[in-house]
């Protein structure tokens, strides 16, 4: 193939030319290009093209996505914008908006750093940190990336190629952007691409089934593994012992014979000290109900796509996991598991030892240690926005020790006191935590006070 030449114009399908500023970086697929088209820059992505098998349906895959649009809007995503005419050779590219600055890349993060090109030649590259700014904004990312799947997935779309490289984060927000939806096709349809080692299905792996909806899923679980224990989940010592990793040993370990690390009836594959200490370490620190997930996910979910966890639970659990993290006002943050249980729904820091209500809603368990917030999604029905907060735990500003859930919500909440009375509490005003009060949140949807 021909590479692009600075300056050089490229018609658009939709009319006009884009001009080529400068390169943006090159994979496997081919060179991504900075250009200049109708007065705004764009990034181009101009393929290999003899590495594309179907060269012309793989081009009107991406000119229905086009036309489709981006699910939802399209905010997260690094959508496919315009498409270029085809070169005599039979080239061609597609154009998309840039990706804004301040993201990281999923390697990135994973890795926990970056190298930075020296500003001036001759000097050394400088390792920059990549980290979330909390547990928090870690776990925003991790329901911002499951969700932008639900939206592909509910589009009737499936990404086919989800690994690490796909994703843009930023590490202060929890902002997620999907970039390289260029494989992205319905549901059923692929068109070559078979994904990444360590990150495809073991069907695809074998070679006996195309990426899907369900071979998306298994990677997501993939990503979100890789994301909170910082690990790969068939990597142990089963693995290790193959010194090199072949093309042979990757069918095997990921595609024949995959074994999870922490699979409870195989220890055959399990993690190494000195080689996977961040997913020793880590494992242990997540509540049950994780570790079971991801269980399920590499375990009965490696055999039968069918089990693997649907995107609805992913957020829930995660919704659920981000809840469950306590801000302690001695400083301590951690899961709520790492706090020592004094009753069924009563926790104590083990630092300073304050004592930690809990409350129920929906399916949900909340910690109400001082500052935790109540969220859109906990107190709307049919909700699961858990980024609006709706209400707080606040400590009664004239009788210290006394704390209460101050109404941050634009609606009226009504509180049922043990002694059957019952309290508007509207905007701006506040309950106290008291044993067994109940709010109703309006349409019926009541949280209980536990203890
Ligand atoms: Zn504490």
């Amino acid at each position: 193939m021909r590479e692009l030449k600075i300056g050089e114009r490229i018609p658009i399908e939709a009319g006009g030319e884009a001009v080529v500023s400068r390169e943006l970086g090159r994979g496997g697929q081919g060179i991504v290009y900075l250009v200049r088209y109708n007065g705004r820059e764009y990034a181009l992505k101009w393929y290999f093209i003899s590495r594309i098998k179907n060269p012309e349906a793989f081009r009107n895959n991406l000119r229905k996505n086009i036309e489709d649009g981006a699910p939802e809007g399209g905010k997260q995503f690094i959508w496919p914008l315009f498409l270029t005419e085809t070169k005599k050779n039979g080239a061609f590219g597609y154009l998309m908006r840039l990706a804004p600055s301040g993201y990281e890349s999923f390697t990135d993060i994973y890795n926990g750093y970056r190298w930075e090109k020296p500003r001036v030649k001759g000097q050394p590259a400088r390792k920059i940190k990549v980290k979330f700014a909390s547990l928090d904004v870690m776990l925003t990312a991790a329901i911002n990336i499951v969700k932008a799947f639900r939206a592909l997935h509910l589009a009737g779309k499936s990404y086919q190629d989800l690994n690490d490289g796909g994703f843009f984060i930023d590490t202060k927000t929890g902002d997620v952007l999907v970039c390289d939806c260029d494989n992205v096709a319905a549901d059923g349809d692929n068109f070559g691409i078979g994904g990444m080692p360590g990150f495809m299905a073991p069907e695809v792996v074998r070679g006996i089934a195309k990426p899907d909806v369900l071979t998306d899923r298994y990677s997501l679980a993939v990503v979100l593994f890789k994301l909170f224990f910082r690990g790969d989940p068939l990597e142990g010592s089963k693995v290790l012992q193959c010194v090199v990793m072949t093309e042979e040993n990757d069918l095997i370990h990921y595609g024949k014979d995959p074994v999870f690390i922490y699979d409870p009836s195989n220890a055959s594959n399990r993690p190494v000290n000195g080689v996977h200490d961040n997913v020793i370490k880590l494992w242990k620190i997540y509540p049950d109900f994780i570790r079971e997930a991801f269980t399920l996910s590499f375990t009965y979910g490696i055999q039968e796509p069918n089990a693997r966890i649907i995107e609805k639970s992913w957020i829930q659990m995660l919704i659920q996991l981000k809840l469950d993290i306590i801000h302690c006002s001695c400083g301590k943050t951690a899961f709520s598991s790492s706090f020592e249980k004094t009753g069924e729904h009563t926790l104590r820091c083990r630092n300073c030892g304050s004592t930690i209500y809990t409350m129920g809603v929906k399916d949900y368990e909340l910690p109400l240690n001082l500052g935790a917030k109540l969220y859109k999604c906990l107190t709307t029905k049919n909700s699961d926005d858990f980024e609006s907060v709706t209400g707080m735990v606040i400590e009664n500003r004239l009788k210290k020790g006394l704390f209460g859930i101050k109404n941050m919500s634009d609606d009226v909440w009504k509180a049922k006191f043990p002694d059957n009375s019952i309290r508007e509490v509207a905007p701006g005003k506040g309950v106290p935590i008291w044993t067994g009060l109940e709010i109703d949140f309006g349409d019926n949807l009541i949280a209980k006070i536990l203890l």
